[in-house]
């Protein structure tokens, strides 16, 4: 029987373990996984899935991982403060690149490290609180709309 072919990268991400179980990871299909899976993303999944739910997808083409390995809390985590910080910008209070670059200094993080989907629980955190703190300031400085104004404030 012949050897496996060797591929040559830098990284050599099927050597990478589920963070939870420490099982290997394998790359596959994301089908079945995603409930719809248009894109045929790729996936490193765990290999104890579905018991550990724990993947992450690679990206298109080279096949990288995007990050750590996330469960099914942190995935959502992830989601959620991604939509956050998409308000930021799809608001177009600011520009995507402003808005990464406010993010990297509001959490003390190098701009090229400011990645939600690398991001563990307790950054996704950071990002949703610090997001939600803006927007805040940012209705009371410029309402959009009176109608929310139900409550008695007296101005
Ligand atoms: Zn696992």
């Amino acid at each position: 029987m012949n050897k496996k072919t060797r591929l040559t990268r830098k990284k050599n991400p099927a050597r990478l373990r589920c963070p939870y179980c420490g099982s290997p990871v394998q790359l596959r299909s994301a089908d079945g996984i995603y409930q719809n899976n248009s894109d045929n993303a790729m996936l490193y999944v765990c290999q104890r899935y579905p018991a550990c739910d724990a993947y992450v997808r690679a990206h298109p083409g080279t096949n990288q991982p995007m990050g750590d390995l996330a469960n099914g809390d942190l995935r959502a985590l992830r989601c959620q403060a991604h939509r956050s910080f998409d308000q930021l910008h799809q608001s177009g209070r600011m520009s995507r690149d402003a808005a990464y670059r406010w993010l990297s200094a509001r959490l003390s993080l190098p701009l090229d490290a400011t990645h939600i989907g690398s991001m563990g629980e307790y950054y996704c955190r950071q990002v949703i609180e610090a997001c939600e703190t803006l927007g805040m300031r940012s209705r009371r400085i410029a309402p959009q709309s009176r109608s929310e104004a139900s409550g008695g404030v007296s101005a």
